[in-house]
């Protein structure tokens, strides 16, 4: 007998393992050891397993954790729903303002409360882009939640439009270092970090070097936002001679190292190079439909896929996609290309399927470790309740989840063989308490800060 504690999810109606032949099981059982997925298969064959825990799998699908390469916790939920549509150029700044206004306090209760909504609709790996700036006081949060988490510094040395701070390159380097040091100081393996150049247009190519130089040290990774609008691509052709992928590729820093977030504004010649080079993607397409960013007529998704490029997806953050939920990337990258490039052969569901757990997993670097259900792999897993009008009725589990199924759907979540969320519900903290302590805090830094936009209809 070992005490290595056992975790079984038993009669699960399907398994929809990700594994690498797909395999879907119907009336199927999951045990758990420590923190590992130990055996997977038919509720028959492992009836005599028994564990210290078991949960009631009827009635449910099990996949694995949803992975999302891309969404900022820390800033948006104080303020969220703020902004009217067409602010354009004058968005950004106004999100940075605020963002600098925030205490360590606001960070942690904002961060906790996009846990909570992540953990809630199933996704259970995600990358924190920069943007949190007291990680410190925050990591109490990422590790009260048991999230997986990847987090990092935002860091820029060139003046800006979007009200970030113009750190000194050696101080960029710095600060750099030290989150990725701070990381690898802890005991938790479920939090680490990456470099993180807030992007080309902002970081001088001696920071991008350096981050990637950090990155390389460190056997960790780089992410940066590749949005690419055409002020930074004319200025990459002026200036440079080349596209922005191009220039990333001068430097460097465009390699296996690196996650490139949201890849708008490139040609398919960019695309191949993307591939070439073994850097990965996270396309957001919840953020890009709102910013109105051409993704579904010009979006080179498919491209990318066609070349051989690691995609994953992500949301951005809780202004430009409101919901923090990848299932709605997954929904929205099977649909959006049908629809742009008027065929239906675009972007099948299981594909975008792969995009939100096993692509994911492998756009972070991940793929051994998350992304599918196999023994060996930590046990990050989601159940939906197919006992709901939505689900039913109930024929292929693809295509149920990725079209009529969405996050409210979610039952149950464990991350690294720890249930996190049960029967709905958040175990780590006291959501509706929660809730109110951010409408607090983001009615105090309105006032603070004398940002107000109000709503268009009068509040009476
Ligand atoms: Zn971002």
């Amino acid at each position: 007998m070992t005490d290595t504690p056992t975790l079984k999810i038993e009669g699960v109606r399907y398994i929809v393992t990700m594994d690498p032949e797909r395999r879907i099981v119907a009336d199927g059982s999951v045990v758990i050891t420590g923190n590992c997925i130990s055996q997977v298969g038919k509720s028959a064959e492992l009836a005599s397993t028994l564990a210290d825990q078991t949960i009631d799998g009827s009635g449910m699908v099990l996949t694995p954790g949803f992975v999302n390469g891309h969404m900022h916790i820390s800033y948006a939920h104080a303020v969220r729903g703020l902004f009217p549509d067409d602010l354009g150029a004058e968005y950004l700044p106004n999100v940075f303002r605020l963002q600098q206004a925030m205490s360590a306090d606001d960070e942690y209760a904002t961060s906790m409360l996009a846990i909570v909504e992540l953990l809630k609709y199933g996704t259970t790996t995600f990358i924190d882009p920069g943007t949190t700036s007291h990680l410190e006081h925050c990591m109490t949060a990422y590790d009260q939640a048991g999230c997986r988490i990847v987090i990092g510094r935002n860091v820029q040395d060139r003046p800006n439009p979007l009200n970030l701070p113009v750190y000194g390159t050696d101080e960029a380097i710095r600060e750099t270092e030290d989150v990725v040091a701070l990381a690898a100081s802890r005991s938790s393996e479920l939090v680490t970090a990456w470099s993180m150049p807030f992007s080309a247009e902002f970081c001088t190519p001696e920071l991008l070097e350096a981050c990637d130089r950090i990155a390389s040290d460190h056997a960790t990774r780089s992410t940066l936002h590749f949005t690419n609008g055409p002020r930074w691509i004319e200025e990459c052709r002026r200036t440079h001679g080349c596209t922005p992928t191009e220039y990333l590729d001068r430097h460097g820093v465009l390699n296996s190292r690196m996650t490139l977030a949201h890849s708008l504004g490139i040609g398919a010649d960019e695309a191949h190079l993307i591939a070439d080079r073994g850097a990965a993607v996270v396309m957001c397409p919840t953020a890009a439909v709102k910013g109105g960013a051409g993704t579904s007529s010009h979006g080179l998704l498919p491209e990318l896929l066609e070349f051989g490029a690691t995609v994953g997806l992500g949301t951005d953050a809780g202004n430009n996609s409101n919901l923090l939920e990848t299932l709605r990337s997954v929904y929205l990258a099977a649909v959006l290309y049908k629809d742009g490039r008027r065929d239906v052969g675009m972007i099948p569901a299981e594909t975008a399927l792969e995009l939100g757990t096993i692509g994911g997993a492998a756009a972070l670097g991940m793929g051994d470790l998350i992304g599918s259900i196999e023994p060996g792999k930590v046990a990050d897993l989601v159940l939906f309740d197919t006992r709901r009008a939505e689900w039913g009725a109930l024929h292929n589990p693809i295509n149920s989840l990725v079209y009529n199924a969405d996050g409210r759907s979610v039952h149950t979540v464990i991350v690294d063989g720890k249930v996190v969320v049960a029967d709905h519900r958040p175990l780590f903290v006291d959501e509706a308490a929660l809730v109110d302590e951010v409408q607090g805090r983001g009615e105090a830094l309105l006032k603070r800060t004398s940002v107000a936009f109000a709503p268009r209809w009068p509040v009476a």
